[in-house]
This record gives C-alpha cells, sequence and structure tokens, in this order.
C-alpha cells in the first residue's frame, strides 16, 4: 500500500542548528518535534529526514562523527517512540555539482525507490528556502518552520508555522486528500 511521507528538513526544523554539527550531546529536537512526529507516525506518516551535510564534503567532519549524531537523534526520537523510515543526507560540498544537495530532488528520488510513496498526499517541512523550493519542485505540499527567534522570510509555502505541532492539522487535511 502506498503511504503519504514526512519529509522534514534536520538543521532548524527537527533539532536546532549548530553549524556543521559533529557532536552528538549537542543534539537537541525543536519543541514538539518529537510529540509531532508521533502523532503523524500514527496518522499513518512515513517520517523520512532528507538533509544538506556538506561538512562532509567541505572536509569539517567525517561521516562516522555524522553517523553519530544521527545515532543520538533516533534515541531522542525513541523516548518518543518515533521510529525514522529513512534518513538521507547529501554529503557533497556545493561545489560538486551533485544532484542531491537542496533544492535539487535526488535524495527525494531515492526515497521513492525506497519506499511505496503516495506523493500526492506527502509533505516537505523545513526552515529553509531550499527545503521549499525542493518540495515544490518534486509537487509536493510545503511548510514552512520559522523558529522562535528566526530571522528567516516567509517564502510562501503552502503553510507557515513557528513550531511543528502547529502543522498537525494541516497534516491531517494532507493525509485526508484535502
Ligand atoms: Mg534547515
Ligand atoms: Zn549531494
Amino acid at each position: 500500500m502506498m503511504k503519504p511521507a514526512i519529509f522534514i528538513d534536520r538543521d532548524d526544523t527537527l533539532i536546532y542548528n549548530v553549524p556543521y554539527l559533529s557532536d552528538p550531546e549537542k543534539v537537541v529536537l525543536t519543541p514538539g518535534a518529537g510529540e509531532t512526529l508521533a502523532l503523524l507516525a500514527n496518522a499513518g506518516f512515513l517520517i523520512i529526514v532528507i538533509t544538506n551535510q556538506s561538512g562532509i564534503g567541505r572536509g569539517y567532519f567525517n561521516v562516522e562523527q555524522l553517523n553519530a549524531v544521527h545515532d543520538k537523534l533516533r534515541q531522542l526520537l525513541s523516548s518518543f517512540k518515533v521510529v525514522l523510515d529513512g534518513l538521507y543526507y547529501c554529503p557533497h560540498a556545493p561545489t560538486q555539482e551533485c544532484n542531491c544537495r537542496k533544492p535539487k530532488t535526488g535524495m527525494l528520488e531515492q526515497a521513492c525507490h525506497d519506499h511505496r510513496i503516495d506523493l500526492t498526499r506527502s509533505i516537505m517541512v523545513g526552515d529553509s528556502l531550499q527545503d521549499i523550493q525542493m518540495g515544490r519542485n518534486f509537487g509536493l505540499h510545503t511548510v514552512q518552520l520559522r523558529l522562535e527567534g528566526s530571522d528567516k522570510e516567509d517564502f510562501q509555502a503552502d503553510f507557515l508555522v513557528s513550531s511543528l505541532p502547529e502543522m498537525v492539522d494541516f497534516a491531517l487535511a494532507c493525509l485526508k486528500g484535502q
């Protein structure tokens, strides 16, 4: 059966951004992230993280360190009984001109190869213009998260929130095909 997905950015969406994060101790979920993903997973969404991690391509940290950060992320989510269905990262520097660095859609294409995803009911949520552009480029519903204190502009996503719990009703409407 095809399932819809919540595609979710990592930095300043699922966890607070720390530039070129490589220390698992600095992984902190944003307000309500665990509860929101638990609710949406129970409602029937796949939960798939989509993140640019150019720190690898730039030589700032290695895959082992990135995996340690993601192990910590999974551990934090497990206390909300959330299990990620997928986690895709682009390790490339912008100069490498890959097909996966957001706003390109390579990571979404890979996710669709690995899972049976109903794109018409799926959502991309993120804080950056690249997140919203990638979602649009793939025909997804889009949600911009602008956390308290953010100086980001309004990128004209389908829905704008200041915390993840605020997107629940929008997501449930997408789930029903509304
Ligand atoms: Mg981000
Ligand atoms: Zn890439």
